[in-house]
């Protein structure tokens, strides 16, 4: 049998264990199958993980809490909402990674968000497990006091198993400054203790310059890194976008400072097309209707007289460069295809796991450079554990400090990505890359903890 053969018949015998072990979990499997996919042939050159077993164990979490989140809206009715804490792998620091609030929140979502964290938070160098919680709770719609008693509600389960040590939650969709103040108000009202135990918190009480900006400012970062092997570069380079969150405003931001045209933008009710570009002006006028008055992306286009698309993706723009920064399998092999048709160069993953696996195969075999989430959007996590470094020491690096930071570690990634990932061709492989990079220094320490 060839060593190709041999790695496919172990990858789906893998696959049909763990499809067997978590039913129902479409998501999970996704992003384990993506990993499994680079990972199976390395494993079988390098039998020591094989002995031991780490696929089987790193796709099985430490554990997994679920608990009732009991509150009362405004009118006075109780409601009930279920959440998660989904704590991973600590095997190289304690568990970090976000929570989200949306009503498509499951498991199975969370159980390969926090997959992914594992590789993630071991690519930027620093000492975090991977872990991902939240809750189906729906923020649309609720009134600041509402979002408030739910975050006051979760956090009376959820402190019993966090810890600066422990675990160290921070934001993600439906969860950011404001949530966190919350649910931070709430950890001290109960532990009595000013710790470093969530991260994305105000400026006021320990949070860091440049998080707010961290996800989408690296992300771009990346871009500009895995642009730099082809001698291109972002000036003068027409961008879409999806999302107008926090990860996608910053990074339109960083784009249009490096002299970029962003083109698109969107939100779950549909895109805007603004051919001549969100420019600085526009950016501050989308970022007040998102982040202060929490509108809809519509308003943007009726405010500046352009196309709203509405139910639809921003893929069918043409492009150079592609940001995918809203949800989970937001572009499929279709809209990848119509990119490449269109001439897309590049690809960098703001959100995680936005591109469905076909679309992922698509840009790899025409050579696209194509930035997974796991590595391109790992700048917010590595600038919250700069938090959690500035929380223990209780200082406050600069703004040049920490963007500093932030910029050599997405090199940093960028270049251990190259390493593992560069084929026989030259072209770079950065799913590839990625995936074994991250994984290296996790199952390292797996092997030297022995049978735990
Ligand atoms: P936000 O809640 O700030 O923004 C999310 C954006 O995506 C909104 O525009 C939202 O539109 C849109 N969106 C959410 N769900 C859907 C959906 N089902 N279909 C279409 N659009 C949708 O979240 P973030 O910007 O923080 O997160 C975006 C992505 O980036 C997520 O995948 C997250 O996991 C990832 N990420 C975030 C990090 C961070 O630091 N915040 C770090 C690393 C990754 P609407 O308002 O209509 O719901």
């Amino acid at each position: 049998m060839t060593s190709d053969n041999a790695a496919k018949q172990k990858l789906e015998h893998f696959m049909s264990g763990l499809a067997k072990r978590n039913p129902g979990e479409p998501e999970f499997q996704q992003a384990v199958r993506e990993v499994a996919e680079s990972l199976i042939p390395y494993v079988l050159v390098n039998p020591r993980y094989d002995e031991a077993q780490i696929l089987e164990r790193l796709t099985e979490p430490d554990r997994i809490i679920t608990f009732r989140v009991t509150w009362q809206d405004d009118t006075g009715h109780i409601r009930a909402n279920r959440a998660w804490r989904v704590q991973f792998n600590n095997a190289i620091g304690p568990y970090k990674g976000g929570l989200r609030f949306h009503p498509t929140v499951t498991q199975s979502v969370l159980k390969f968000l926090g997959f992914e964290q594992i590789f993630k938070n071991s690519l930027t160098g620093l000492p975090m497990g991977g872990a991902k919680g939240g809750s189906n709770f729906n923020p649309r719609g609720k009134s600041t006091n509402e979002v408030m008693r739910f975050c006051q509600a979760m956090m009376r389960e959820l402190h019993r198993h966090i810890g600066e040590d422990t675990d160290v939650p921070a934001g993600d969709i439906g969860v950011g400054s404001r949530e966190i103040g919350f649910l931070f108000g709430q950890y001290m009202r109960l532990a009595n203790r000013f710790t470093g135990v969530l991260t994305g918190k105000g400026l006021a009480f320990g949070g860091s310059l440049v998080r707010v900006e961290a996800t989408g400012y690296g992300a771009v970062y990346f871009m500009q890194n895995m642009l730099a092997t082809q001698n291109e570069d972002i000036a003068g380079k027409v961008a879409t976008v999806s999302g107008s969150g926090n990860v996608a405003l910053y990074c339109i931001e960083k784009l249009n400072e490096l002299g970029a045209t962003v083109v698109t933008a969107s939100d779950s009710s549909g895109y805007i097309y603004d051919p001549n570009g969100i420019n600085e002006e526009r950016l501050a006028w989308l970022k007040d209707l998102k982040e202060v008055r929490r509108g809809r992306i519509r308003e943007y286009a009726d405010h500046f007289g352009c196309d709203f698309h509405e139910g639809e993706r921003p893929w069918g723009v043409a492009c150079q460069l592609a940001l995918p920064c809203a949800t989970q399998n937001e572009l499929d092999a279709n809209d990848a295809s119509t990119l490449v048709t269109n001439g897309l160069i590049a690809v960098a993953e703001g959100a995680n796991m936005p591109c469905t696996l076909d679309a992922t195969h698509l840009f790899l075999n025409k050579q696209i450079l194509f930035g997974p989430g796991k590595a391109a959007n790992a700048g917010g996590v590595a600038v919250s554990g700069l938090e959690q470094s500035q929380n223990a020491l209780r200082i406050s690096w600069s703004r040049d400090e920490v963007d500093g930071r932030l910029k050599t570690i997405m090199r940093n990634i960028h270049d251990k990505c190259r390493e593992h990932g560069t084929d026989d061709n030259g072209f770079i492989n950065y799913v590839r890359g990625a995936n074994i990079a991250g994984f290296e220094k996790v199952a390292d320490a797996m092997l030297a903890y022995g049978v735990v």
